[in-house]
């Protein structure tokens, strides 16, 4: 277990570094501050492993509190410094804690950053048609990111801010325990299951993440600029639905 001390001493270095590169203020909202404030709030520590308050023994919690938590630590997370400086929002997640099926995708973009919810611009839009033509709504899946914080210019994220990132992803999956993972596009693909594969090849099989099954598909941007891969996906989602027990709903 990671010792307070050290997550102080991380969180202070990292502080005093953007301060050093001149930075003057950090947005932390009040609920964070007094979220921060009470026992038991959930570390994510350099080792990359994000212990809850249930593990550390301090509480006993359930998983939207928990989420809770875990969001509280990643909205003042700095270990990735540039993303850290330029984000408006950390972008967590959101849904339903207790849904059967949960959608992943790569990184918050310029809306996702400025909104503080994942999947809003033009690809979330498209996102939230694919779940409604699944027959359920956006509310009762569960959405998140690889990353929490936008990168710049959308750039592809680097192999450390996943690494950085991944922790919280995990935390979520674990306490939301989904029948099914979807995942949008390579990014999200390659975090959680190690291949080189391109999506393309990839897309429509299923694959296990700890005992979860996993649908890799392609990324609603994609689709944005490639519409005829709509096809595709679909099909995919109509896999997905057969593996939860769910009717697939007539297209309208
Ligand atoms: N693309 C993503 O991968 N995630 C978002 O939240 C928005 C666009």
């Amino acid at each position: 277990m990671p010792k307070l001390n050290e997550i102080v001493d991380d969180t202070i270095a990292a502080l005093e570094e953007m301060k050093r590169s001149g930075v003057t203020h950090v947005d932390v909202s009040s609920a964070t501050l007094e979220e921060l404030g009470r026992p038991g709030v959930v570390a994510a520590v350099p080792s990359g492993k994000v212990v809850s308050a249930k593990a550390a023994g301090t509480a006993a919690s359930t998983p939207t509190a928990e989420l809770a938590t875990i969001e509280a630590r990643a909205k003042v997370c700095v270990k990735c410094r540039e993303l850290a400086r330029s984000r408006h929002n950390v972008v967590f997640g959101v849904g339903d804690p207790h849904t059967d099926l949960m959608f992943i995708g790569e990184a918050p973009g310029r809306d996702e950053d400025l909104e503080g919810e994942p999947f809003v611009g033009r690809a979330g839009e498209l996102l939230t048609k694919i779940i409604q033509a699944m027959g359920l709504k956006r509310h009762e899946v569960y959405i998140a990111n690889v990353l929490k914080c936008r990168p710049p210019e959308n750039r592809t994220p680097l192999p450390d801010e996943i690494t950085n990132c991944l922790p919280y992803l995990l935390a979520q999956i674990e306490l939301i325990k989904p029948k099914v993972i979807v995942a949008l596009g390579a990014t999200a693909m390659k975090a959680l299951l190690d291949v080189q594969i391109g999506i393309t090849k990839m897309r429509g099989n299923w694959y296990n993440f700890r005992d979860i099954p996993i649908m890799p598909t392609f990324h609603p941007a994609y689709l944005l600029r490639n519409p005829a891969a709509k096809k595709e996906v679909w099909q995919d989602m109509q896999t997905v639905l057969a593996k939860l027990g769910r009717e697939v709903p007539r297209r309208s």
